[in-house]
């Protein structure tokens, strides 16, 4: 039996009941008008969600990691240079990807918790005399330990260092959750899911190209079938699909997009900052912290929060399922145990993200863990009472 309570994993997330009538469309030709007249709204909301002003926009019925593979296979060859830093369990799963596809991943290793270290990069792409980084791999959100990097700041040094790599940019647990602005940071793909603050079933990848990575497609020799950017940009111009659509997930997207914009992006963006800062009180009441090591790169779609020492983080996940039907996020590899995680993206509300503080509360207490009950509720609701009132979107 499903649980009526919402989640608090960082994805995927709850869906509003808006969004999952949407996804129920009935049966349609995938090779008749109709697709076309389904999928390219869809395709205009991703361009403005990432704010793109040119290349192109693909949804492959996959998930963020066939976006990665989609990224990479598309534009470099087996033996390609590419530079990526280390620090989480995602940006560590995007560099195995790549490894595994025979590409020279330059590592850079930052502590868990730290964000993309910008001046290392642009200490590699300095060195990099001969120009054979082709990319650079960034992890907008670390999903792993809550931590949001500077992806203008990256670009800034990219530039500083006058290095033409192209850059990519996982943003799989910040997109539409949190602000991206792919022509202004000058991101040649942008990759997302649709679990996260599309607030939609897993099921589609969803990816912006630019016209240099667009470019890059024509020489790039790595093996790739099922995520051709080639085949899917020729059906789609001709108002097809190169193999059967997610038909509903395509749907779905169309109104999840409807529902962002009309909140407004900067209002939902508002609303996660929010959601998140009355999530950090709490865990300042709790006496406790985050994993991300300073203010500037708390995330505001999840909060990985340090359990006290001789606590196991796994404990409280397990509770909190087992006896009150809610989902917390376990910690992920090297913070395995020591953390838990708090997600709080997608269709979440001030009273909705209390009811998680409070169950998490329970928990501790339950744990025997030192907690007064209340503290951080009370300091969340103190926080939410206080600052301006946001339009709050639910259902
Ligand atoms: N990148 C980040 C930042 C993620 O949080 C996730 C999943 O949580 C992924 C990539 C992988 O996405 P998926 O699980 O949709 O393949």
């Amino acid at each position: 039996m499903f649980s009526p309570n919402p989640v608090f994993i960082p994805g995927p997330t709850n869906i509003p009941e808006a969004i999952r009538k949407a996804c129920d469309v009935p049966t349609l030709d995938h090779r008749s008008a109709a697709f076309g007249r389904l999928y390219r709204p869809a395709v205009a909301g991703v361009r403005r969600v990432l704010r793109m002003d040119e290349g192109e926009v693909f949804l492959f019925p996959s998930t963020g990691t066939g976006g990665w593979e989609a990224a990479v296979t598309n534009t470099l060859c087996p033996g390609d240079t590419v530079l990526a830093a280390r620090f989480g369990m995602f940006s560590q799963r995007w560099i195995d990807l790549c490894q595994r596809h025979g590409l020279n991943v330059q590592v850079i290793e930052a502590p868990w918790g730290e964000g993309a270290p910008i001046g290392a990069i642009e200490g590699a792409l300095r060195a990099d005399i001969g120009g054979t980084i082709r990319a650079v791999l960034a992890t907008h959100n670390e999903t792993a330990t809550g931590v949001r990097s500077d992806i203008a700041g990256l670009r800034a040094a990219m530039d500083r260092a006058g290095h033409g790599a192209m850059l990519f940019v996982d943003g799989v647990s910040s997109i539409a959750s949190m602000p991206f602005d792919m022509a202004g940071w000058g991101v040649d793909i942008a990759v997302a899911g649709s679990q996260k603050g599309f607030m939609l079933p897993p099921g589609l990848a969803i990816l912006g190209v630019s016209p240099k990575a667009l470019a890059a497609m024509d020489s790039a020799t790595l093996p790739r079938a099922f995520f051709d950017f080639r085949d899917m940009a020729r059906a789609c111009a001709a108002g097809g699909y190169p193999y059967t659509p997610a038909v509903g997930l395509i749907a779905g997207l169309s109104r999840s997009i409807e529902m962002l914009e009309d909140e407004g992006l900067d209002a939902v963006y508002a609303r996660h900052y929010r959601l998140a800062e009355g999530v950090r009180r709490a865990v300042t009441a709790w006496g406790l912290r985050p994993c991300a090591a300073t203010a500037d790169l708390q995330s505001d779609t999840v909060t990985a929060v340090v359990v006290p020492e001789g606590a196991n983080g796994s404990d409280l996940v397990k509770l909190a399922a087992d006896k009150y039907g809610v989902a917390f996020g376990v910690g992920l590899g090297e913070v395995a145990g020591r953390v838990f995680r708090i997600g709080h993206l997608g269709m979440l509300t001030d009273v909705m993200v209390l009811s998680g503080l409070a169950t998490a509360e329970m928990c501790m207490a339950d744990l025997g863990w030192t907690i007064r009950l209340g503290s951080g509720v009370a300091a969340a609701q103190d926080y939410y009472r206080g600052s301006t009132g946001i339009v709050q979107q639910a259902a």
